[in-house]
């Protein structure tokens, strides 16, 4: 497929980048910050492939009309410049990019009635089955399972708990009687006995720990685990070029990642 990549000298872009190569994909944009040191560079010397000789430069409709679409991994800013271009030549985007605003959201959601359109804050597969196992679960148990939920990241990471986390939480929030419940984040001291009423949330930080989540189910006599461990952080660069192979035979509409995995 003919695909672009804006952000491409980012931590994400980069990864995509090796991604694309490896499937035997064609890079037909290659979209940088102007203020980016390797603007206006070959895209081919941040892999140090000869073979990309497409020029790093600011977003323009002539590379996207020779795309088919575009990985956009960049700011929300750039992404709603990419929105506009891309609707005017009619091609595809994926979109990785996170914070966005109400306002920029609505603007996705008013492209994609243009063109096909894949936005997910998390490209990553298995994390997503993991969403929807624990929404399952959620739906499936009543208040009699204690719910409990395990996150751990490497030492650098700066909020908690993490927003995979965040997301979590609120699928469990499915269970019947658990909607209010309390949030309770770590535990120590003469606590008392657990109420009812609340959903554990436990954090770890360590080491290199790319990100690992665990929802436990817990009632008397038994205990349920779904867990979810990223060794890798290309996961999420994956989930994104599976996203735009997803998108070559969609028609206009906004997707998310629970389409790609035919939820
Ligand atoms: P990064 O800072 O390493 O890279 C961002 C890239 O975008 C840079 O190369 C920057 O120069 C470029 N950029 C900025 N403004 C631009 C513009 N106007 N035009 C073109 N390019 C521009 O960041 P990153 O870690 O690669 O993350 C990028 C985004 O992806 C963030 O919003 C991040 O939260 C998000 N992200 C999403 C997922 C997911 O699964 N959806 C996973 C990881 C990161």
């Amino acid at each position: 497929m003919n695909i672009g990549i804006c952000g491409i000298s980012g931590r994400m872009g980069l990864s995509i980048f090796n991604i694309l190569k490896e499937k035997n994909h064609n890079l037909t944009a290659a979209f940088d910050a102007k203020s980016s040191p390797n603007f206006g560079k070959l895209a081919g010397e941040l892999i140090n492939d000869s073979n990309y000789d497409l020029k790093i430069s600011d977003i323009n409709s002539t590379d996207l009309s020779n795309s088919f679409g575009v990985i956009d991994f960049s700011s929300p800013a750039a992404t709603m410049k990419l929105i506009e271009e891309s609707v005017k030549v009619g091609s595809a985007l994926v979109i990785g990019t996170t914070g966005f605003s109400e306002e920029e959201l609505l603007k996705i959601d008013e492209a994609s009635k243009q063109i096909p359109i894949l936005f997910s804050p998390n490209m990553s597969l298995g994390v997503n089955l993991l969403f929807k196992l624990t929404e399952i679960a959620a739906q499936a148990l009543d208040k009699s399972y204690d719910v409990e939920i395990f996150e751990a990241h490497h030492k650098l990471k700066k909020d908690a708990p993490s927003g995979t986390a965040k997301r979590l939480i609120e699928a469990v929030r499915q269970m019947q009687g658990l909607r209010d419940a309390k949030e309770v984040h770590g535990r120590e001291g003469l606590i008392g006995e657990r109420s009812d009423n609340e959903i554990g949330v436990m954090t770890m930080r360590a080491g290199d720990i790319v990100g690992e989540h665990t929802v436990f189910f817990t009632a008397m006599g038994e205990r349920i685990e779904l867990t979810h461990r990223a060794t890798n952080r290309d996961i999420f660069a994956r989930g994104a070029v599976t996203a735009m192979e997803f998108l070559s035979d969609k028609k206009n509409g906004l997707y998310s990642t629970y389409d790609l995995l035919g939820f």
